[in-house]
Formats: C-alpha cells, sequence, structure tokens
C-alpha cells in the first residue's frame, strides 16, 4: 500500500541529503532514494539505481512504468541545500503544518514533488500506458548537477517529454539563465613596500583585471539581450575578492571570485574562453600570472521552443503563461537527452533556500491533477 502523501513528505524530509561542495557537510541521498524505490517498486515500477561513478554514497534513481516509444519523463532532485538551524522555527527534518502550509528542509524544493509524482503516477495501471512514464530522482543539483550529468552521459532515460518539478508555482518555465562561478587568481611576489621593485603586486594586476571583467560584462550587455527575461542581459557579479596581508608588504596574491549568468544561445565554454584571453592580454605587461577556474562545471543556460506542445499542455491545464525564472535548473541535461522539457511544479521559489521553507498544501491537488492530464496525453494516448 502506498503511504499518504504527508507520510511520504514526511518520510523524505526526514532523511538529511544536503548536498555541498564543501565535504563535512555534503550527505549522502542513498537514503531517500530507497523509499522513492520501495514505494515505486509497490507501484510496479521497474527501479533502477545508478550510482554515481566518483562518489559510491550518492545515485540517481529511473524508475520506468510501461513500455513502447515515447513518453513522460517527471524529474526531481532529491538533495537540499545547506541549512541554518538556528533560523528555523521549527525541526528542518520533521514536517510540521501550520496554517495549511508544510514546514520543512526540502518541502518545496523539492522533496514535495516526488509524492505528488507518484500519486499522479498510481492513478494509472501500468498495462495500460502505451508509453513509458518515468520517474527521475536525480543526486547534487545544489551543488555540482553531478546526478544530472551523469544522466545525460549514460544516455538516460529517453522520452519524448520531461518535466522538472523545480517550485515554479505552477508555472511552466521554458527558459533560464546559465550559472557560471569562477575564481580569478593573480600570483606575483612579496617584498618590502617601500620599493616596488622589490616584488610585484597582485592588487595593482587585480585593479587592470577588475577593469577588463566590467568592461567585457558592458560588452556582452550590448550584444546580448533577451526580453523575455526580467534582466535582459547576461550578468557578472563580482563577488568577493581575497588579498593581501599587510600595508607594508607587496601584495603577492589575489582572488577574486565572480559569478557570471548567462543568457540562453550564448555558449558558456566560447564566453570563458573570451573572458580568459582578455584577461592574460590586460596583465601582460604586470608580471603577475593568472589563472581563472570555474568552482565546478558550469550549469549552461536552458530554452526551449516555447509553442512546444509541452509547455503549452502546461499552460492550459494550469492557466499560468509559460514564463522565464532566474535560477537554474537540470533543464539542459535532459533536453540534451532528445526530450521537449519544461520546469514546472508546485510551491514557489520564494520559500526555497530560506529558513522555514514550506510547501502550501492548496498547490499539491492542482498539481497532481495537471500531472495525471500529462501522463494521459503522453503515455496512454
Ligand atoms: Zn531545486
Amino acid at each position: 500500500m502506498l503511504p499518504k502523501f504527508d507520510e511520504m513528505l514526511t518520510q523524505l524530509v526526514g532523511e538529511p541529503s544536503v548536498s555541498s561542495t564543501t565535504p563535512e557537510i555534503d550527505r549522502s541521498n542513498l537514503r531517500v532514494i530507497e523509499h522513492l524505490a520501495n514505494w515505486l517498486d509497490d507501484l510496479g515500477f521497474e527501479t533502477h539505481l545508478m550510482t554515481l561513478p566518483d562518489a559510491p554514497h550518492k545515485a540517481n534513481l529511473v524508475a520506468t512504468s510501461g513500455s513502447g516509444e515515447g513518453g513522460l519523463v517527471l524529474a526531481g532532485h532529491t538533495d537540499t541545500v545547506p541549512f541554518d538551524e538556528s533560523k528555523w522555527q521549527t525541526d528542518p527534518f520533521t514536517v510540521t503544518e501550520r496554517d495549511d502550509r508544510l514546514y520543512g528542509l526540502g518541502t518545496c524544493d523539492m522533496k514535495g514533488f516526488f509524492p505528488v509524482a507518484i500519486e499522479a503516477a498510481s492513478t494509472f495501471d501500468a498495462k495500460k500506458l502505451n508509453a513509458p512514464l518515468t520517474i527521475v530522482a536525480t543526486s547534487d543539483e545544489e551543488s555540482s548537477m553531478a546526478g544530472a550529468r551523469h544522466l545525460a552521459q549514460s544516455g538516460t532515460p529517453k522520452a519524448d517529454y520531461a518535466i522538472i518539478g523545480e517550485p515554479t508555482g505552477l508555472k511552466p518555465i521554458y527558459a533560464h539563465k546559465g550559472i557560471a562561478f569562477m575564481s580569478i587568481g593573480l600570483q606575483g611576489a612579496s617584498g618590502h613596500s617601500s620599493n616596488p621593485d622589490l616584488g610585484c603586486n597582485a592588487l595593482d594586476s587585480m585593479h587592470k583585471v577588475m577593469g577588463e571583467l566590467i568592461a567585457f560584462r558592458q560588452e556582452l550587455a550590448q550584444e546580448f539581450t533577451n526580453p523575455a527575461f526580467e534582466v535582459q542581459v547576461p550578468t557578472m557579479n563580482l563577488g568577493c575578492m581575497h588579498a593581501g596581508d599587510s600595508p607594508n608588504r607587496i601584495c603577492s596574491h589575489a582572488e577574486l571570485q565572480i559569478d557570471m549568468r548567462l543568457l540562453p544561445g550564448m555558449d558558456t565554454d566560447t564566453i570563458i574562453e573570451r573572458l580568459q584571453e582578455r584577461l592574460q592580454q590586460v596583465i601582460k605587461h604586470c608580471g603577475t600570472s593568472l589563472t581563472l577556474n570555474t568552482h565546478y562545471p558550469p550549469v549552461p543556460p536552458f530554452e526551449t521552443d516555447i509553442q512546444g506542445d509541452l509547455v503549452q499542455l502546461l499552460a492550459m491545464q494550469s492557466g499560468n503563461a509559460p514564463g522565464t525564472v532566474a535560477f537554474g535548473t537540470e533543464g539542459h541535461f535532459l533536453q540534451s537527452l532528445g526530450m521537449e522539457t519544461a520546469i514546472f511544479g508546485p510551491g514557489s521559489i520564494d520559500q526555497a533556500h530560506q529558513p522555514n521553507e514550506y510547501l502550501a498544501r492548496e498547490q499539491i491537488a492542482p498539481a497532481e491533477e495537471i500531472l495525471r492530464q500529462v501522463i494521459a496525453r503522453y503515455c496512454v494516448g
């Protein structure tokens, strides 16, 4: 017997699955995956655990009901962001209901999507599906996106359509920007501040680098715009800098971290190469050496046709016009497997990545009903 919605959500939220590039707080997602696999197994899904090659404590789940060509994927991530317990009014790992809101870490982003998808799927008899329905649960979306990258590399899953159930307030999302976090390091040489010739000042070089970054940002904004976005141009934020140790020492090392968000249609690798060349050029005569590293592989921008069948179906079913969002998703990776992919799920991104995260109960039933309509269209036909 499939547990009730609240029971499923309670079990999923009760399994800590923070993902982080900081190893001390990074957790396995296997317990979340096991719950999902058990429930889906009971519903007659064929469940397949994909352990990540470099991380035996992390896995994706691919669970399929029915067979044939085409079909639909309902996908979500099993991990959550880290949390600040002191700012929570309830236990983040216990689902607590108050004022028709279900509070708990990951309730809206996005463990809550799984019981929605599973309940919607449970109303269909596998024998009546003439195209496969696949539920996918990934790892590490909030950190490296290693789970989705692994899916893309493995060529799994295959279907015609995919919905990623991130919290969009039941609005179909057809595009978002890409995200690249980068560190720019400058290595010079220290020396006594009284004579500049005794060293090579990394902060002097950084001044040139920052000027060039701001110039590059302005050029990109002139070259690329997309009126579908609230911020219509690609952005670059100079976020933090660490450099030097004393006013009377020549600064030998400086590091600047930036966040670049590119529009759909921009090729991330090409832009980063262009950036690197320009920075190397601008410090050529400084005597410092420059390194540019991405924190983890960038998340590419995502866009699908606003007139696509799935986007239009979700718009019609929800009564919400298709739109864009400012956050990144696994959209690019599922799309690269050949599926028309849309982002659509219950809950609001405003509550995600925050203390006292919650899923509004009123979103659950409409989300399930819409998913049932989509399953009926693409898997029952
Ligand atoms: Zn999310």
